[in-house]
């Protein structure tokens, strides 16, 4: 089979909708393009692309409004393409459905990781729990969900059962950004406080536990303002590579 991968780009800056579709052509992929909300939902509709990538700032739509008409009816990945200054907007497109943001101005090598990971987690998704199940290992770090275990470079790490809940959940996700809220109210419940200081001391905790200089994380970044990302797993193509054992 030799269907390539569909992304639609809806960007109204002609400059980075360009940028984009030729990077992206060049590696592979069949690019549609829209200037505005409107002929984007409807391109959308039409052909159920793979993966969208979407400006926040349009001139007809909104691009939250944009996230949350796709969410009633696809699971599609959105990747949403936004400017510096939108802290804000960012986490309301991640909480509203979006699976990652990407900040202008951002290179080929960093777009290409962005799209690889949402494709990789849309199709992780839909193999269901099994793979929920299958251990999560990158750089010498591995956790295996079904024993809640973790080591890092063969040497167990005890972490608290909250601590234990908030790495577990990242490393589900690793590769995408997870809101301080989604983190919040996936550990501790929908009515949990929104505040972000117990999480805030429950990371450095797990930091102090898995990072050897915890101030320049190598596992679990800070995007400030927005929430964590943890590295993505050596996960490839269906396949775990089990040189770590
Ligand atoms: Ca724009």
């Amino acid at each position: 089979m030799n269907t390539k991968i569909h992304i639609i780009i809806i960007e109204d800056e002609k400059n980075i909708c360009n940028f984009m579709a030729t990077t992206l052509s060049t590696q592979g992929y069949k690019i549609s393009t829209a200037s505005n909300g409107k002929n984007g939902l409807s391109l959308v509709t039409s052909v159920c692309p793979d993966l969208i990538l979407l400006d926040l700032g349009l001139p007809d739509i909104d691009g939250i409004r944009i996230i949350r008409e796709i969410r009633t009816w696809a699971s599609i990945p959105i990747i949403v393409i936004s400017a510096r200054t939108q802290e804000q907007e960012k986490v309301l497109a991640l909480d509203s459905g979006a699976d990652d943001y990407i900040t202008k101005p951002f290179g080929p090598a960093e777009l290409m990781a962005r799209i690889r990971t949402a494709l990789r987690h849309g199709s992780r998704l839909n193999t269901g729990s099994l793979l929920a199940l299958r251990a999560y290992q990158a750089d010498g770090l591995v956790i295996n969900f079904e024993k809640h275990l973790i080591t890092l470079n063969g040497e167990d790490i005890h972490l608290t059962q909250v601590e234990y809940k908030i790495v577990s959940l990242l490393a589900q996700n690793s590769g995408r950004v997870m809101t301080y809220d989604s983190i919040i109210s996936n550990v501790w419940g929908p009515y949990a406080d929104d505040n972000n200081r117990i999480l805030r001391v429950n990371m450095a905790n797990i930091r102090r536990k898995l990072e050897k200089n915890p101030a320049e994380p190598h596992y679990i970044f800070t995007e400030i303002g927005i929430g964590y990302r943890m590295l993505e797993d050596n996960f490839v193509d269906g396949k775990t590579s089990d040189h770590q054992d």
